[in-house]
């Protein structure tokens, strides 16, 4: 068996991956790629965040980005029957980029990779990890291509950023259950003749069909929009029949969604994917960290899961360079604890949407504007601004704020 040697071998060519690459290669080190499969390939996940675009800038991708005319992203819009709650990221608490993008991810991801490696880095698709082989921090991994052919990469470090391949975790027993309830989405690509301006394609719009269930419908410069239900898997019993039917079935179910989509041409069969939510019992190990989902993906209500991949891998990476230099990185304090300040940031706010706390903020008449940039900074994903007391206090900012909310419409209704 062949054995190529690298200082750093990335698993993986989602965001995590190629940002991690591009930044630990622009410091000078040899970095490779390998990807399971041929891009472009379908992943879900198209509403981007601001926050993204600072570790997209680091790792030289903006430029790239913009050359494909993606539809540009100013905010998320909630709604609620005739209630709209509408955040626009211009207005929030925390300076940094207020705009992001609504991507296609074949062609964003395809877009990433293509351009990691216009700079140098080879990216092997078709190529899966089988094995890996840890002496001290120094590795030997097996890839097997689809041909059958196997070859050994020895490297001083891995990134796992193989999203729900879950890689290192599944290798070395590492997974852990999400404390998050299991949740189930049913999702296609919609041809959006009847979209109009009102519609707003410049940001994401949430739907609450009902409570626990919701609908995303992410517009694309294209003219094509994404729109998925999530909810609990027992939603859907209720609705017969094959994907496409129950699809269709609950878009006419929503008063929002009815008469936009009626008949809709739709671009791909409805699919759907379930328990998504995962984690690890830790992120970094001697010869290794793990990057974006395979950390842990929570859910996608708020658009987080993109984010949290970029930003973590933009960290990791300059982790990742200073141990190359042989520096001392704590990677509890560095690297675990930064990336679980995000994690449990977005948590919070993923929980109070389904118990119904974020209904009480988002859905009031008496919206004070402090307040609604401080959480509007939270959905640009801001989730590490101390200075932000919805991200300081994240887990009880929102029921304090929401308790406040009713005592004063109870005053109200008393006077
Ligand atoms: P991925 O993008 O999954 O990339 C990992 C890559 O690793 C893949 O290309 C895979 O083929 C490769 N790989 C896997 N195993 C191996 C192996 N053994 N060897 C080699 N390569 C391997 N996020 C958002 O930001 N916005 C959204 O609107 C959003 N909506 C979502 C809706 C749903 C229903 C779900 C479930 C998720 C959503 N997400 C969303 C989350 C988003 O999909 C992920 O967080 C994001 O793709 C993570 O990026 P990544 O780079 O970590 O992994």
């Amino acid at each position: 068996m062949t054995t190529e040697k690298v200082d750093v071998l990335v698993i993986g060519a989602g965001p995590s991956g190629t940002v991690a690459a591009s930044i630990i290669h622009q410091a000078g080190y040899s970095v490779k790629i390998v990807e399971k499969l041929k891009f472009p390939r379908f992943v879900i996940g198209e509403s981007l965040l601001p926050r993204s675009m600072e570790a997209l800038e680091e790792a030289r991708f903006i430029d790239a980005i913009k050359a494909k005319g993606f539809q540009e992203k100013y905010g998320a819009k909630f709604v609620k029957g005739n209630k709209v709650c509408d955040f626009t990221f211009k207005e929030q608490h925390t300076p940094g980029w207020n705009w992001t993008w609504q991507v296609t991810r074949a062609d964003f991801d395809k877009t990433l990779a293509d351009t990691v490696e216009a700079m140098g880095v080879p990216v092997c698709y078709e190529t899966t990890v089988t094995a890996i082989r840890f002496n001290g921090s120094d590795s030997v991994t097996t890839v097997e291509d689809i041909h059958g052919n196997k070859s050994e990469i020895a490297a001083r470090f891995i990134v796992d950023g193989s999203g729900y391949g879950r890689v290192i975790p599944r290798l070395f027993n590492l997974e852990k259950n999400s404390n998050l309830q299991p949740r189930k989405a049913l999702f296609a690509h919609t041809v959006d003749a009847r979209r109009s301006m009102a519609d707003e394609p410049n940001r994401i719009t949430a739907v609450v069909h009902q409570p626990g269930t919701w609908i995303w419908i992410i517009p694309f410069s294209t003219g094509v929009t994404s729109v998925g239900f999530v909810s609990d898997p027992s939603f859907f019993n209720s609705y017969s029949g094959t994907p496409e039917q129950q699809y269709r079935a609950l878009l006419e179910a929503e008063p929002y969604t009815r008469e936009r989509f009626r008949d809709v041409e739709l671009v791909f069969e409805p699919r759907i994917l379930e328990s998504w939510s995962a984690t690890t019992d830790k992120f970094y190990g001697d010869g290794f960290v793990l990057t974006g989902n395979v950390t842990e993906f929570l859910d996608p209500i708020f658009s987080s899961g993109v984010t949290l991949a970029c930003v973590s891998a933009q960290t990791a990476a300059k982790l990742v360079i200073r141990k190359l230099k042989g520096e001392a990185v704590d990677w509890e304090k560095e690297y675990m604890e930064p990336t679980m300040q995000g994690v449990n940031t977005f948590r919070s706010y993923v929980m109070a949407w389904y118990d119904g706390t974020l209904d009480k903020i988002f859905f009031s008449d008496d919206q004070r504007p402090e307040v609604k940039n401080q959480i509007c900074s939270v959905l640009a994903g801001y989730v590490w601004d101390m200075s932000n007391p919805f991200v300081q206090h994240h887990d009880t900012a929102l029921k304090r704020l929401a308790r406040t909310i009713e005592l004063t419409q109870i005053i109200k209704q008393d006077q």
